[in-house]
């Protein structure tokens, strides 16, 4: 994963957990498969990383690849990655666009081949070494990375092409691969003075110690945080099971007899809506909202303030007045002030629904205080998930449960998934048994194009695992081009339980429209039709999640639900009362969800936005967030932030300036979806539209661009109100 956190982290806005694909933008980690054996290789013959797998589309060879073999990979595929580098420095030939672009293009192929494999497999199936050789390599190959994106004499080279771009016959997808190099050069230092590289690397290094201080700090406060009640009476409201864990939990820190409850990094917490004992409630969040900030050997404010002044210098070095100005630059929304209009308009509106959904909670809390007899109270932060618990209950009358039983894994995946992009797309699907799998519980299947041409190997990989990372997520282990000839090998990762031997493997709604979601990435990989592979996939990071967003519409596409939701016993149609209940109830509470993952938007922008003068010191830092929140207007007590500051890890890392990025790709999505069904929904002609327009191009092509082929228009936010249930809030 080239954004770990994206997909660790994920938010799960709608309920389904986004992730992320990799691919990413720097030169050096294109997407390119090894070929040709370098000078090391009589010393690892029987290393499977050193050759070009044989297997067909290059898929990895996963029986033959042992953990020692990454290590001996990787030293050599950075030696030969900067012999290749002072290859092109060293010619004498003036740079062309063969043997300077071409070139990068065909660099470091042992490398990212390597880097790749073993990324995707420390994610789905990691171990003890495969930790160790993560944590060893992490530095190595910023270290490397700057190596080459601050070499004068490649940026010399590079600036050259670029001068004469538009003058050397090329078209467009040459023009766009000179600009991208270029800027991401740029964007890295490359103009800079010697000495202001030499600041900008003290910079990078320092941020990167910062962040994991960062990070190790919200994990082991998060472990070290965990509520301690001293009878089970006081979790009334839990279950058996989530009673007895609570104990264990406690036993585990030596309280023999009481229980503790754990706490996740988010603020809201699981048992809130469960638990009966209000000051109980009342511990749990407070402890929750306080990590981080409490004084204490894990305060992450001093980091926070340091890493603020670290990013502003940097993106003062680099021409910027913020950082999220800078990062803004290389995103879809372009600007500040595109971001800031953005959120501006969708702010208004979900705290208003928070608003009028606090209003049925209190209601509901002065009903029952009075028929008690007892005196009311004011809605707080602790109360907000027990009480819409109880609305969701006495409105919609819905269990998750009953559902399952219609969405039986393979038969979803196979005539629902698979269903819609064979509809859509003209594409089918074969499962196949002779290729090597680096876990038994993985399905590999041929994907073939509409003339029955193979197109890509698809691998899913549904189950949860001890050795899997959380969440689900879309990657590939090969990626498409014409320069390398080669076609995609992509995966689709899911956290279902796996039930025990024999029992039927049943979904919930959430992991239905969740496997629907990542095959959207996976047809923006295996659609990628590009001719150089440093465009495979790469796309900002506020336009990635929307291609699988769009696909999450045909979940409950009529025809398509009818094809794959049946009883898998009975084989009879799931009923649509149960359907429409289910969707009615998910469509409570999306004030507050809207609004608290806005409130944490804010607070990213804000924090960024800063210029020098303004930033907080560490004792200033959760005074800045509170003032973030109030000139954003959401400042309801009721619904804090999805994340505060000093355990916002997003922003510490990948997302930094960039947490909107979830809700601007929904923004493109929600007006996709409009334009679909306003155009005959699910048939051919749409998808072949979708394809040519949009999945075929990768990064080949500007992002909103892309956007606009498609749509014949430029986004706009209703549709998004709408999707929310934003547009007919009260002022
Ligand atoms: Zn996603």
């Amino acid at each position: 994963m080239k954004h770990p956190l994206a997909a660790a982290l994920a938010i799960a806005l709608t309920g389904t957990v986004m992730a992320v694909p990799t691919t990413h933008a720097t030169p050096q980690e294109a997407n390119v498969p090894a070929q040709n054996p370098p000078s090391t290789a009589d010393r690892n013959q029987d290393n499977p990383l050193f050759v070009q797998s044989p297997l067909p589309l290059q898929f990895p060879q996963f029986d033959k690849l042992k953990d020692e073999h990454f290590a001996p990979a990787f030293d050599a595929g950075m030696a030969e990655n900067l012999r290749e580098i002072d290859a092109i420095v060293n010619q004498r030939s003036m740079p062309t666009f063969e043997n300077t672009i071409i070139a990068l293009e065909n660099s470091g192929k042992l490398l990212s081949n390597a880097r790749r494999i073993f990324a995707n497999l420390n994610g789905t199936d990691t171990n003890d070494a495969r930790k160790d050789i993560n944590n060893a390599y992490s530095p190595k190959f910023a270290a490397h990375r700057d190596a080459i994106v601050l070499n004068p004499r490649l940026f010399q080279r590079i600036e050259a092409v670029y001068n004469q771009r538009n003058d050397i016959g090329l078209d467009a997808e040459g023009i766009r691969l000179v600009e991208r190099y270029h800027d991401s050069f740029v964007r890295s230092g490359a103009k800079l003075s010697d000495a202001d590289k030499a600041r900008l690397k003290e910079i990078n290094a320092r941020s990167a110690e910062l962040g994991t201080q960062f990070s190790n700090n919200v994990l082991d406060e998060v472990n070290d945080s965990a509520v301690i009640v001293d009878t089970a009476a006081e979790l009334d409201g839990m279950s058996d099971a989530q009673i007895a864990t609570a104990a264990a939990a406690a036993k585990s820190r030596g309280l023999d007899g009481k229980y503790a409850i754990t706490l996740l990094n988010t603020t809201g917490q699981p048992p809130l809506p469960q638990l009966n004992n209000r000051s109980v409630r009342q511990r749990v969040h407070e402890a929750s909202v306080a990590r981080g900030s409490r004084g204490n050997q894990w305060d992450n404010t001093g980091i926070v303030a340091e890493v603020l002044k670290l990013r502003v210098e940097r993106a003062k070095l680099l021409g910027y007045d913020s950082s999220a100005a800078f990062v803004l630059a290389d995103e879809t929304a372009g600007s500040v002030q595109a971001v800031n209009d953005m959120l501006g308009r969708l702010a208004p509106a979900a705290v208003a629904n928070a608003r009028k959904e606090g209003a049925v909670l209190q209601a509901m809390i002065d009903r029952e205080q009075a028929a008690k007899g007892e005196p009311t109270f004011q809605l707080e932060p602790w109360d907000w998930a027990y009480y819409t618990e109880k609305v969701r209950k006495a409105e919609y009358d819905f269990d998750d449960n009953e559902m399952k039983p219609y969405f039986e894994m393979r038969n979803v995946l196979e005539n629902g998934v698979f269903h819609a992009a064979t509809e859509l797309y003209g594409i089918t699907f074969k499962e196949r048994h002779d290729l090597p799998k680096y876990h038994a519980d993985t399905w590999i299947y041929d994907v073939f194009d509409k003339d029955g041409s193979q197109l890509s190997i698809f691998i899913f990989d549904p189950y949860a695992r001890p050795s899997k990372r959380g969440g689900a997520w879309m990657n590939s282990y090969v990626g498409q081009s014409e320069l390398e000839g080669t076609l995609p090998v992509v995966a689709n990762h899911q956290n279902i339980p796996k039930p025990p031997e024999g029992e039927p493997t049943l979904l919930t709604w959430d992991e239905v429209t969740t496997m629907f979601h990542e095959f959207g990435h996976a047809l923006h990989g295996l659609f990628s039709d590009v001719k150089y592979p440093y465009f495979f996939m790469n796309v900002p990071r506020d336009f990635v999640e929307f291609p699988s967003q769009v696909n999450e519409m045909w979940a409950d596409w009529p025809s398509v639900l009818a094809n794959y939701a049946k009883h898998y016993q009975t084989g009879e149609p799931l009923p649509q009362a149960l359907l429409d209940k289910k969707m009615a109830s998910s469509l409570f509470n999306e004030g507050f969800r809207t609004t608290e993952y806005l409130s944490a938007s804010m607070i990213d922008q804000y924090l960024h936005q800063l210029p020098a003068d303004k930033l907080p010191a560490a004792g200033e830092v959760m005074a800045t967030e509170a003032a973030a929140l109030k000139a954003a207007g959401m400042d309801y007590a009721a619904v804090p932030p999805r994340y505060r500051t000093p355990y916002f890890s997003h922003i510490m890392g990948g997302y930094a300036a960039a947490y909107y990025a979830y809700i601007w790709s929904e923004v493109l999505d929600a007006n996709t979806v409009q334009w679909i069904e306003a155009n005959g929904g699910l048939k051919r002609e749409n998808g072949d539209r979708l394809r040519e327009t949009l999945l075929s191009k990768g990064g080949a092509k500007d992002a909103k661009q892309l956007f606009v082929d498609f749509t014949g228009s430029e986004p706009a936010i209703e549709p998004l109100l709408k999707k929310r249930g934003l547009d007919a809030a009260p002022q």
